[in-house]
């Protein structure tokens, strides 16, 4: 998929506010520092589409990005951080867990892992509520060039034994990288192919 255009529509933390649109709408998520605006704006070919912060955790919204004039590229707000407080953290799960049940037009959530870690509770816990909901979502690992072939392989190997130890079969994944642009075709291509299946 060629981005022809991407602009910033609207944000806010009530899903009720959300664009009153029934344009499909692609969600991405996972932890504070995972990459998810450097993946945003490598996919969209932007610098600075997405605001990639030094202080994880203040993105606490939910942005509407319309691309192409016709689907929702939608950047959630970062999990996990621990320094937010208890109560935030309450406020923030409220509001995902609203986004995820209300948002009908949502059709994938891109659940952003970091390819150099060990699989952690918390994203395992929220793809495990996201299966619960069925809610179709797929893994992006991101930060692929951080490592060396050999290493990444290995943990993504690792990644998916974990999961399978939970999940029937492996979710559809894709490997990327924002600073060389792995993954960004395929990722893209994805969607389309959604897209273009609403249109038959
Ligand atoms: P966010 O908090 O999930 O939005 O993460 P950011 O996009 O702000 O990235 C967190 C840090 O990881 C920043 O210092 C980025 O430059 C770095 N980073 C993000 N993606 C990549 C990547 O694909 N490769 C490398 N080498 N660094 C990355």
């Amino acid at each position: 998929m060629k981005i022809k255009s991407a602009e910033f529509v609207i944000s806010n933390s009530d899903v009720s506010k959300c664009p009153e649109t029934k344009l499909p709408e692609y969600a991405f998520i996972g932890r504070s520092n995972v990459g998810k605006s450097s993946l945003i704006n490598a996919l969209t070919n932007r610098k600075d589409l997405a605001k990639t912060s030094g202080r994880p955790g203040k993105t606490q919204l939910i942005n509407h990005f319309l691309i192409n004039q016709s689907w929702f590229l939608v950047d959630l707000p970062g999990y996990g951080y621990a320094r937010v407080s208890k109560t935030a953290k309450k406020t923030f799960q409220k509001f995902i867990t609203q986004y995820f049940e209300k948002r009908e037009q949502m059709l994938c959530a891109f659940v952003l892992i970091d390819s150099r870690h060990k699989p952690q509770a918390i994203d395992m816990e929220f793809m495990t509520w996201l299966g619960e909901h069925q809610i179709p979502f797929c893994i992006i690992f991101t930060k692929a060039d951080k490592l060396k072939p050999k290493a990444l392989e290995r943990n993504i190997q690792n990644y998916q034994e974990e999961m399978l130890q939970v999940w029937e079969e492996m979710p559809q994944y894709f490997v990327t990288s924002s600073a060389n642009g792995l993954g960004s075709e395929e990722v893209l291509g994805y969607i389309q192919n959604i897209n273009d299946n609403l249109q038959k």
